[in-house]
């Protein structure tokens, strides 16, 4: 039986391709004006992110340096003179990025329609940031439980030990627990291996879910799925 329900944030509950996109255009037009490459941009910075975070988060260097390493990145194939001060440079795509934070439309009616249920978010983000994001979005009277690699000993979806360390964290088995997510890897088959129920979040409706597991294309649908 599901006691509890946590949920990925990143592209669950907020969105955070729209926040990302728009903050590192407008940064890009204000650091190279007239970019004939202007419109690559969001994929290009998405397609950094994985790789980069992956460096964070297997302990090869602290999260500044990979924000640093990224955004050099994206100078090196943009072909664009590197800013004298990375840091200052990121500073002014992450103050674009918090002013972009908002949840989907879906998002806050669903979690809030799940009375009696532990609830908590299981995010790779930094403990930080995601408890920042959780609190813009108005949901941190609801998902008081924000869980990061960084309060999960160093473990980030999907290693086993985030679901199960997420998992205690509510009191509950991983047994007990689903696992609500747009990630098919670290959201639906990776907490499988534990026992932990989940649920694929399709947004963009692409794909069959992997077999076996559920899948649905709004958070609405959720309290439907549960009962
Ligand atoms: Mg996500």
């Amino acid at each position: 039986m599901i006691k509890g329900v946590l949920f990925d944030l990143d592209g669950t509950l907020l969105d955070h391709r729209a926040a990302a996109d728009a903050a590192i255009t407008a940064w890009l037009s204000a650091h190279c004006p007239g970019h004939p490459r202007l419109a690559e941009v969001p994929g290009l910075w998405e397609g950094l992110e994985g790789p980069y975070l992956a460096m964070w988060q297997a302990g090869e260097c602290s999260v500044d340096e990979q924000r640093r390493r990224r955004l050099r990145a994206l100078c090196r194939e943009l072909l664009v003179e590197e800013p004298a001060d990375l840091d200052a440079a990121y500073a002014g795509f992450a103050e674009r990025y918090r002013r972009g934070w908002a949840a989907y439309p879906d998002a806050c009616e669903a979690v809030e329609a799940l009375p009696g249920l532990a609830l908590g978010v299981l995010t790779n983000g930094t403990q930080r940031m995601q408890e920042a994001k959780v609190r813009a979005i108005g949901l941190d009277g609801t998902l008081r439980t924000v869980l990061t690699g960084e309060v999960l000993g160093g473990h980030f979806k999907p290693s086993p030990a985030a679901y199960t360390g997420a998992a205690a964290a509510l009191g509950l088995a991983p047994e007990e627990v689903l696992l609500v997510g747009d990630d098919v890897a670290k959201d639906v088959t990776g907490p499988a291996a534990t026992g932990m129920r989940s649920v694929w979040l399709d947004r963009l409706g692409l794909e069959p879910a992997p077999p076996g597991f559920p899948r649905i294309t709004t958070l609405t649908d959720l309290p439907r799925l549960l009962s």
